[in-house]
């Protein structure tokens, strides 16, 4: 039967010895380190490292593509560039070859044969210049391409280290959780069901289901019990479950609770 006494302090319907209730309190330690645990492993440092770390390398990889496309259009702009050097070259040699094997006597005819020759001699000089700018620039595109592939090999390394050290934070983490939860598991195997049902209601509600009463004061919310209060917590019997009427919780009596 559940009632509500004029202190404010609700007595559940549940019933359960002191020691029973005093499991509950090593049960909301372990359910708290459970939490912290659970709450380090989704902040881990190493975890927003690497995707910092990842989104830089897809970066330097787009960066590559780009260098490694640039190069590529260079290098047909430069090949065409030797071929029309080569041409003209062709066609000067053609030329002067005509010239001195004494072909051309006509005088007119001579002078257009030079004068083709001065402007295709003109024309290289310029062709040759586009060659060079184009060798400048391919050179700017290889150490740019150069500085790209050391970073993402300083990257790649760092990447192993990072997702080392997180496997080894969230390893570290498992077992931690492991160990904590084979030892959630044997307290609460000795809370009798009722009151450990009770105890995950509240838990699921408010996130921790049992506080220590600890000098007149809830452990989990701080309040301190007025006289009336705790009057009422004296006169009820050791195995009265007491809830905490401002922050719910199953409260707990101890030694230390100042009764
Ligand atoms: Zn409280």
């Amino acid at each position: 039967m559940r009632h509500s006494p004029p202190g404010g302090l609700t007595l559940g319907p549940v019933k359960a010895s002191p020691q029973s209730q005093l499991r509950l309190l090593e049960l909301a330690d372990l359910d708290a380190e459970l939490a912290r645990l659970d709450h380090r492993r989704r902040g881990l440092p190493e975890v927003a490292e690497l995707i910092h770390l990842e989104a830089r390398s897809s970066e330097l990889k787009d960066a590559l593509v780009v260098t490694e496309t640039e190069l590529g259009d260079l290098g047909r702009e430069q090949t065409r560039a030797e071929r029309d050097v080569d041409q003209v070259r062709t066609r000067i040699d053609r030329d002067r070859a005509r010239l001195d094997a004494g072909q051309v006597s006509a005088a007119r005819e001579l002078a257009t044969l030079q004068s083709e020759i001065e402007s295709l001699r003109r024309r290289q000089g310029d062709l040759e210049e586009i060659v060079l700018e184009l060798m400048e620039r391919r050179e700017g595109l290889v150490s740019r391409q150069d500085e790209l592939s050391a970073e993402r090999d300083r990257l790649g390394i760092e990447t192993a280290e990072m997702t080392a050290r997180r496997d080894a934070a969230v390893k570290e983490i498992d077992e931690q959780t492991a160990k904590a939860s084979d030892q959630r598991a044997g307290v609460a195997a000795e809370v009798p069901a009722d009151l450990l049902k009770l105890y995950e209601q509240i838990r699921d509600s408010r996130g921790v289901g049992a506080a220590a009463l600890r000098a007149g004061r809830c452990e989990g919310c701080h309040l301190t019990m007025n006289t009336v209060d705790l009057n009422q917590i004296r006169a009820s019997a050791p195995d009265e479950v007491i809830r905490c009427e401002e922050c719910r919780r199953i409260l707990v009596r101890t030694p230390e609770s100042g009764l």
